[in-house]
């Protein structure tokens, strides 16, 4: 696929925010970051999650979801691989049996948006959306719970600011709360919606966009922490050799 400057979307803008070498690299040179046993069994669990909401049923289902859903990059060894698989698995079965026991009125999962703003395309996919009493909606976005997430993460999400957006601009719904919905701990942490914070995030989306267009590559992230460390030729943090 070619590369489009002027379609932007939250994984784009956390990568230029978290260094433009980060950016360029995965978006204009079109690379690939290494997956992690992590970030492997999220996208799995993911998959399945949005599978099941599309297409409601029993433990068995949401499993055999999983099992399609399953995907094998990441892993050093077929043992790590299926020592992830039945952490995923057992994630996975006690959330089913937590939403059967607080069910909520799914409208989207998985959904995607697209809204113009300025010169700009802005994307996204919508891990859930529930149907508040009253008719707002509440925004979720599904987390495994690797980190510890509260209040004050989900007040300051840009991630969750920009689907917010995509939820009012594009699929035209009034959009009551937003929140993480952790998995390992089956905990929604979730705030009311304040739609004060949209010209702020419009603001962040505009300036990055600009600064993304100009390829302005004028400071590095923090490499010691950053997934390509090994790969990329900026990297101050590489393993010596
Ligand atoms: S290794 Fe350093 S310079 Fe390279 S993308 Fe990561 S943070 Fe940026």
């Amino acid at each position: 696929m070619i590369f489009d400057p002027l379609e932007l979307n939250y994984s784009k803008i956390r990568a230029y925010l978290d260094c433009p070498f980060l950016y360029r690299y995965i978006y204009v040179e079109r690379k690939f970051a290494p997956q992690t046993p992590y970030s492997s069994l999220g996208l799995s669990v993911h998959r399945a999650l949005g599978a099941y909401h599309a297409r409601p049923g029993d433990l068995g289902d949401l499993l055999a979801y999983y099992e399609d859903a399953w995907l094998h990059q990441g892993y050093g060894t077929p043992q790590e691989s299926m020592e992830f698989y039945n952490k995923g698995a057992l994630v996975l079965e006690k959330w089913w049996t937590h939403f059967q026991e607080n069910p909520a009125q799914v409208i989207y999962s998985e959904k995607h948006f697209e809204f113009p703003f300025e010169r700009w395309r802005v994307k996204g996919t919508i891990d859930r959306v529930d149907r508040l009493p009253g008719g707002q909606v509440e925004l979720l976005d599904y987390k495994m719970g690797f980190e510890d997430r509260n209040e004050w993460d989900v007040a300051g999400s840009l991630q969750l600011s920009i689907y917010a957006l995509g939820l009012q601009r594009a699929l035209r719904q009034q959009v009551g709360a937003v929140g993480y919905f952790i998995l390992s701990s089956l905990q929604k942490v979730s705030v009311p919606y304040d739609p004060v914070r949209d010209a702020a995030t419009l603001d962040l989306i505009r300036a990055t966009g600009e600064k993304m267009l100009a390829l302005d590559m004028g400071r590095k992230g923090a490499c010691a922490r950053c997934a390509i460390r090994e790969l990329c030729p900026e990297s101050e943090a590489k393993t010596k050799v």
